[in-house]
């Protein structure tokens, strides 16, 4: 968990110092005239994480297993994120002003879509992958969500 802290860490640094560069090669992400909320950047952060967990697991920098914890930690924060963006933005005004960030929605459905491929434990939360009969942390039996069953 060490680990996965100070790789938090560092994603989080190594954002702080690229975000001017992403703010400008991905100008359309920014909204017009406007400051991102935090919520926003919280859901960007967590977003450009995911992206580096999923690239260094795929480098094979990053185990099987830190990679799970990582990207459940992620997810977690980025769907806390969207949330309070969702809230925000509803306190804010009561219609959309502007353009909507269609990459960005894009992405995390990507993101609730794999939450829901896969299965927490409901025991002791481990990320199991979607198709788990057993949590291959603690070996409690899964119940898969009504997912679509191929036929
Ligand atoms: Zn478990």
């Amino acid at each position: 968990m060490v680990l996965v802290g100070a790789l938090l860490l560092v994603g989080i640094t190594v954002f702080a110092l690229l975000q001017p560069i992403i703010a400008g090669k991905e100008a359309p992400l920014r909204s017009v005239g406007e400051e991102p909320s935090e919520a926003q950047f919280r859901k960007r952060v967590s977003l450009l994480q995911l992206r580096d967990a999923e690239y260094e697991y795929a480098m094979g920098k990053l185990g099987e297993e830190d990679y799970q914890a990582l990207r459940q930690e992620i997810s977690v924060e980025a769907l806390a994120a969207i949330q309070a963006d969702e809230i925000e933005s509803r306190r804010g005004s009561g219609e959309f002003e502007g353009p909507t960030d269609l990459e960005l929605e894009a992405e995390i459905a990507t993101v609730r879509s794999r939450l829901s491929g896969g299965f927490f434990c409901s025991n002791c939360g481990h990320p199991n992958p979607a198709g788990s009969r057993f949590c291959s942390d603690c070996g409690t039996p899964i119940q898969a969500p009504g997912t679509s069953k191929p036929s």
